[in-house]
């Protein structure tokens, strides 16, 4: 095979090194890579030569493992990590898992295009005993326990967010953090039990005749110890979540513990305690997720498939006229178990697994073509579309938007970008960069579900916005709920707080005409709800246009 790329004497020079190295290197612009002999003998290859090896690849690792590996690799070669580097259990030819470690970096040519991408994988199978930073032996001591003859409880553990802990205070910090937290766990726990490093920030605690209460009091005692940090040692305190199964003797592998105990944290990193025990709905619950997110990076992967803007309303204060529209994505996956799936379930776990970045593009540039399309039809609506702080935390997303609202020949004026409290956890003095880049193109920016969150008055406080989008929970119950006082009180308050401060005012979940009599006293901007339409495809608000506009 004559391949300039693969072929070079480099590459015969490395692919010949370790027992337990494999070289790969990816001709990215013809989708071929080349594998190193030993790895095609080691996973039973089929050839040293396979065309769109992603796609291939991901059949050979073990399935919780993927989600993993193909984010850690989309980041790489879009950009936004700058090496591949992801453990991780793969089949090899016995039809047994085994953990590698994967590594690679991509190669641009002098126009900044990715042309390479090349790495080494390591197994680790018969090494790394010891974790070379917490010093504590690996899951693969752990997985050398006789499951035949193992009883007890286990419990994994991990640091909540330990990714933007890294990614904004840097590797070295994030590995202190790590070292304190494995200290932490060994002084929480009782003698008998034994620590293991699983992967990452995450360690598995294993004791014998131990139930998941005594768990739970570890890992509370824990929770406490870790919020304080170390402040001698410049660390912040950390908050974490904990996942117990309670293992049967003779009933298990490690698979399938390791399976439910990762069920179970992953549960726990969403649940309010941040502590859950293993139970068959967990698992189910997880699994349709799982579903979910393989489903979603099948539709980003062929080009958004699936993946919709729907349209609501928003009209002036009588309801009477339309003065702009809120974007929302919808997502239709063709997938005979999935069924209905709304942007409640699917949003999280884009924002989960960093799918968010790429859709959110794709919904940024339908939104600003639309609006485009409308403005040269003399269609005088403002639109407006979501942004998720994730995607403000991407350098290229506000340059990105800047530069399709020029491509389309957009009138900025026009485009609102929402956003909610959550960017509160990203960097202030970014965002504030971002907002002033944003209002020098023109581009208005809104405060999504105003209300709801811990930081609203915050918000307003240090960030530049221009509208404010009263929550739905404060509407919705007008007149019928026993808070009807209170949230009127609310409703009030923000007229004022609007007014005097010069904000526009869009108020969220108009559902009946009581609401619109309601609140007809106060100077608010706009309206949006079920009342006037549910989010609707592009059509049948078109027809909405003709009638309203
Ligand atoms: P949101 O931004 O607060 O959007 C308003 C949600 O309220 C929409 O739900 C809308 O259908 C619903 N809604 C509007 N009027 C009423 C009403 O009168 N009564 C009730 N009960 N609900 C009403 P949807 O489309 O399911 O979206 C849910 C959330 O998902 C959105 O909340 C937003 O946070 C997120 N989302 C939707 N599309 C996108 C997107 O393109 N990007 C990002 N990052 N998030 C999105
Ligand atoms: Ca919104
Ligand atoms: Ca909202």
């Amino acid at each position: 095979m004559k391949n300039s790329i693969l072929n070079h004497y480099l590459f015969d020079a490395f692919s010949v090194a370790s027992d337990n190295m494999f070289v790969y290197v990816t001709d990215i612009r013809n989708d071929l890579t080349r594998w190193s002999q030993k790895a095609v003998e080691y996973f039973d290859l089929e050839g040293e030569y396979i065309y769109d090896v992603k796609t291939k690849w991901i059949d050979y690792i073990y399935p919780d493992d993927r989600e993993e590996y193909k984010e850690d690799l989309i980041a790489t070669i879009t950009g936004r990590k700058q090496m591949h580097n992801v453990q991780y259990r793969a089949r090899n030819k016995y039809g047994e898992y085994v953990w590698v470690e994967c590594r690679g970096s991509v190669i641009k040519n002098e126009n900044g295009e990715p042309i390479v991408f090349a790495g080494i994988m390591t197994r680790l199978d018969n090494q790394n005993k010891y974790d070379n930073l917490t010093k504590l032996p690996t899951v693969y001591e752990f997985q050398q326990l006789d499951f035949d003859t193992v009883e007890g409880s286990l419990m994994l553990v991990g640091i909540d967010g330990f990714r933007k802990i890294n990614n904004r205070k840097g590797v070295l910090y994030g590995n202190q953090v790590l070292i304190l937290f494995a200290k932490l766990i060994e002084l929480c726990v009782s003698k008998d039990c034994r620590v293991y490093h699983y992967q990452s920030d995450e360690f598995l605690v294993y004791a014998q005749n131990t139930n998941a209460d005594k768990m739970k009091e570890f890992f509370e005692h824990l929770t406490v110890l870790c919020a304080k940090g170390d402040r001698e040692h410049g660390i912040n305190g950390f908050s974490i979540s904990g996942g117990v199964v309670q293992i049967e003797k003779g009933s298990t592998a490690f698979m399938e513990v390791a399976t439910k105990v990762v069920n179970a944290i992953s549960a726990a990193k969403e649940s309010q305690t941040h502590f859950v025990c293993y139970s068959r709905e967990i698992e189910e619950k997880q699994n349709r997720k799982n579903m979910v997110a393989e489903a979603l990076n099948d539709s980003i992967r062929n080009d958004f498939k699936g993946f919709e803007l729907f349209y609501q309303p928003i009209m002036a204060k009588n309801g009477e006229r339309l003065i702009g529209c809120e974007s929302l994505l919808r997502w239709n996956p063709d997938h005979p178990e999935i069924g209905n799936c709304y942007p409640n379930e699917f949003i999280p776990i884009l924002e989960n697994n960093g799918g968010i970045v790429e859709v959110g593009y794709f919904v940024m540039r339908e939104a600003i073509r639309q609006a485009s399309e409308w403005q040269s039809r003399g269609i005088d609506i403002r639109v407006s579309f979501n942004v998720s702080y994730l995607q403000f935390e991407d350098r290229n997303f506000i340059n990105a938007l800047i530069a399709t609202a020029e491509h389309y020949h957009a009138d900025t004026s026009r485009i609102i970008v929402e956003l909610t409290e959550s960017v509160f956890a990203s960097d202030t003095v970014m965002i504030r960069k971002s907002f002033e880049l944003l209002h020098q193109h023109g581009f208005m920016i809104a405060l999504d579900d105003f209300g709801t969150g811990h930081s609203s008055f915050w918000m307003l406080h240090n960030l530049d916005v221009d509208i404010i989008k009263l929550d739905q929970t404060f509407i919705r119950g007008l007149g019928k709920d026993d808070d009807t006082e209170v949230d009127l009180a609310i409703v009030r308050s923000v007229a004022v707080l609007c007014e005097t401060l010069d904000y526009l005012t869009i108020v969220e979940g108009v559902e009946d005409e009581y609401v619109i009599n309601t609140i007809s006293e106060y100077n608010f901007t706009g309206m949006q709800g079920y009342h006037f339409s549910k989010p609707v495809p592009k059509k049948r608000f078109e027809e909405y246009i003709s009638q309203y506009c």
